[in-house]
């Protein structure tokens, strides 16, 4: 049996799997490096889990979670060529991947470096920075749907929205980019990550923004405008530099974080009558 059980009676702190460093234990957790691994773990579970990407957009309750987290395990982490495209496993976090495009003077993917996500998650949230989203240069990719049938979809056979697309609930097993060739990629990626640099916080766990931007003005903006920047709640504040993100200074929970999405979403309503919208996901 290829199954590899990384822990069921003794529980995995999946903390350690999230960005911002929260989260309470899972119950059952999956590494799982075949199709099969994945179809048995969901028909035993009754076709309910968590899929574990690169935990960058994930806020998880500090409690015992009882559905199985599946994590897609090495055999999806890999980078080839294949024809005039560039196959990728759903479990290549997206640094690796512009780093592969970077040897190869490989241009597109560009305006995401510094987003830590694996491909699989990147697409189905349909990741952008920058004005430009991963979706641009995709061709296709290969899901395990819920029916537990691998299908390949062409790009047109994707939808694409604003940190959404039709993979979501599915699982993106893997995809194919075709790139255009660019000598410079190197000064381009540094000029992006400067920018992200600048604008986002990375100084302390984070899970990205926390609200999605409405059509008006952007999330960080009705935040920064109702004055909570800097705001505390045990060791979750909403941070001084980016005011979409809360960040763990040291040992936050999730119930501050809920506190303070909680707040947030009340002040931007009263002096906006904006609803905030939220990005991350959460496992309770
Ligand atoms: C510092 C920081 C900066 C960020 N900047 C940006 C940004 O500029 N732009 C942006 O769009 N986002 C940004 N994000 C958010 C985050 O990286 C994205 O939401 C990303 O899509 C999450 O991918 P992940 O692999 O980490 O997935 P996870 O967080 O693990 O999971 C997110 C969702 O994807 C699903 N998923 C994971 N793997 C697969 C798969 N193989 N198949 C199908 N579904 C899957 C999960 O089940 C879950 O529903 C940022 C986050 C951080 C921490």
């Amino acid at each position: 049996m290829s199954l590899k059980v990384i822990v069921s009676s003794r529980n995995i702190n999946l903390r350690k799997y999230t960005s911002i460093k929260i989260g309470g234990k899972a119950k059952y957790f999956f590494e799982a490096d075949t199709v099969d691994d994945i179809c048995r773990i969901i028909s035993d579970f009754d076709n309910s889990y968590y899929l574990l990407g690169g935990g960058s957009n994930l806020l998880i309750k500090d409690v015992l979670i009882d559905k199985p987290v599946i994590k897609l395990a090495n055999a999806f982490n890999y980078i080839r060529k294949s024809g005039d495209c560039v196959e990728v496993g759903a479990a290549i976090p997206i640094p690796h991947f512009l780093q592969y495009c970077l040897k190869n003077n490989l241009g597109g993917l560009e305006n995401l470096a510094g987003i830590p996500a694996t491909v699989g998650g990147a697409l189905a949230m349909n990741i952008s920075s920058f004005g430009r989203d991963i979706s641009v240069f995709l061709k296709g990719a290969e899901i395990l749907d819920e029916e537990g049938k691998i299908k390949k979809l062409d790009r047109e056979q994707i939808q694409f929205d604003y940190r959404h697309s039709s993979l979501g609930g599915k699982i993106v097993l893997r995809a194919w980019f075709k790139f255009y060739s660019e000598k410079d990629l190197k000064t381009k990626v540094n000029s992006f990550l400067d920018k992200r640099f600048q604008a986002q916080d990375f100084g302390f766990p984070s899970c990205g923004c926390i609200f999605k931007n409405p059509s008006s003005f952007t999330a960080g903006f009705l935040i920064d405008s109702c004055g909570l920047k800097g705001a505390r709640r045990g060791d979750a504040q909403i941070s001084s530099k980016h005011a979409n993100f809360i960040v763990n200074l040291s040992q936050a929970k999730y119930e501050d974080v809920d506190y303070l999405i909680c707040k947030i979403k009340d002040r931007v309503y009263q002096k906006h009558e904006i609803i905030l919208e939220e990005e991350i996901e959460r496992w309770i």
